[in-house]
């Protein structure tokens, strides 16, 4: 408004220079019909400055008068904008700090005062969570699904809610419905895999390994780990179902997909023995001693040759570990069969570099059982018992998430339903002194196995 006062004074100013300048001579006439006008050019040029100015003004009064009331409203809109952003924040910061009474006053006002249904909805969600209230929160999260920026959230709320009420088959349809929205999410591609794997649905687990892997959401090297899990669980459910040859052609093809994966090599093995096919089972643990040497490959193999003589046995044995003799596994193998063969000289050989490389309660036992075998000396034996009850404690099919041991591997811990969770680890002496002897024994797919006694200080078989 000054602005214009100020440029209607100028041109004022300028109307009167004018005159001024242009003073004395000359006349301006202006005939319209009837109507004559004459005057002097200074005249003329300040009614000309007068009608620009006259032209401003009620421009001006007019703006005011059209803007002004929508300037109000402006105003007062950024003020419930910012007094809801206010209750929000102080909502949010409530949930998070676990008063759910409060997060829900706040939630209730930050809705009534923003036009935000995304971010009142997560936190009236978390509110209602926090209060136990699932019946408010399940509404919270189906709301949420109608909006794109919460549809995903409010998947991931209802999922959690379906598999903590047990209802698997709606939590499949959620994550279902959740990977179609973001393939690359890991907890999404978790989810998944674990919902098919539960249900059974190998070939549709395969293909969500599969998709993972074009998202980026999981490393080759994961994916083929996975990839053979997956093909081993379908070859175990044959295997249970009498269908021997199918199953076989599964296990084979897991162990295309990971040489390293030790489960899919020793039920392979186990299948060609079971069907009499002696020589695939052998290469097939001869093939999987060189990625990983475990003691239930061992024990495959000397059943393999259960009908030769032990000294016989040990030659077999020293040519399966040859391309990886100075793995522990390889020297615990190479000492009990020479044991078996009463070659007392290279059995300690190997058990007491062992014991030097990999101390573990299992070849200290061993050595106890050398010495009682070839001197009988209680000192020595009772020394070497003494010894394995202090040593790391032997290694077991554990869960990373909650640690308990498990008879033989699977792709979902039956324990806690963990996805891909169970290594064969050595437990820590606190996991091994939780664990029940019962569980805590290794024992794997094919049978006619010695228990290896996980916890620390058993005595040796
Ligand atoms: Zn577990």
């Amino acid at each position: 408004m000054i602005r214009i006062i100020a440029f209607v004074v100028a041109v004022i100013v300028v109307a009167a220079a004018a005159t001024w300048i242009s003073e004395p001579p000359g006349r301006v006439e202006m005939a319209w019909g009837d109507y004559m006008v004459e005057t002097s050019p200074g005249v003329l040029a300040a009614a000309v400055a007068v009608a620009a100015a006259v032209v401003l003004v009620i421009a001006a009064v007019v703006r005011f008068v059209w803007i002004g009331p929508r300037r109000v409203s402006l105003a007062r809109r950024r003020r419930r904008e910012r007094l809801g952003y206010r209750a929000l924040t102080q909502g949010l910061v409530a949930a998070a700090a676990g008063d759910p009474k409060r997060a829900r006053r706040f939630a209730r006002r930050a809705d009534a005062l923003l036009e935000e249904p995304p971010l009142t909805l997560l936190l009236s969600a978390q509110a209602a969570q926090l209060e136990g209230d699932d019946h408010a929160a399940h509404g919270y999260f189906e709301a949420m699904l109608d909006q794109p920026a919460t549809a995903f959230l409010g998947l991931r709320g209802l999922l959690v809610q379906a598999e903590r009420t047990g209802d698997t088959a709606r939590a499949l349809e959620l994550a279902e419905r959740a990977f179609a929205l973001r393939p690359e999410t890991p907890w999404v591609l978790t989810a998944l895999l674990e919902m098919q794997t539960r249900a059974g649905r190998w070939s549709d687990a395969l293909g969500t390994v599969k998709q993972a892997l074009r998202h980026g959401a999981v490393g080759e090297d994961v994916a083929r780990r996975r990839q053979a899990g997956l093909l081993f669980e379908r070859a175990r459910a044959l295997r249970e179902q009498g269908e021997v040859r199918e199953a076989l052609r599964m296990a084979d093809e897991a162990r295309a997909a990971d040489k390293a994966f030790l489960p899919a090599a020793l039920l392979s093995a186990g299948l060609n023995k079971e069907s009499g096919r002696d020589s695939a089972a052998q290469r097939a643990v001869i093939e999987a001693w060189r990625h990983c040497p475990h003691p239930a490959l061992g024990r495959l193999f000397l059943a393999l040759h259960a009908d030769r003589s032990a000294a016989e046995r040990l030659k077999r044995v020293e040519t399966l570990v040859a391309e990886n003799s100075h793995h522990a596994e390889s020297l615990m193998l190479l000492a009990s069969q020479a044991l078996e063969a009463k070659q007392w000289g290279t059995a300690r050989q190997h058990s007491e570099r062992a014991a030097t490389e990999c101390p573990s309660a299992g070849v200290y036992r061993l050595l106890a059982r050398l010495e009682e075998a070839e001197t009988g000396d209680g000192e020595a034996i009772r020394r070497r018992l003494q010894q394995a009850s202090e040593a790391p404690p032997d290694p077991a099919w554990l869960c990373t998430r909650c640690a308990r041991a498990s008879p033989a591997w699977s792709i979902v811990c039956d324990s806690c339903g963990a996805f891909d969770s169970i290594e064969w680890r050595t437990p820590s002496r606190v996991e091994a002194s939780a664990l029940p002897q019962e569980s805590a024994t290794a024992t794997d797919d094919d049978e006619e196995e010695q228990p290896v006694p996980a916890a620390a200080g058993t005595a040796a078989e």
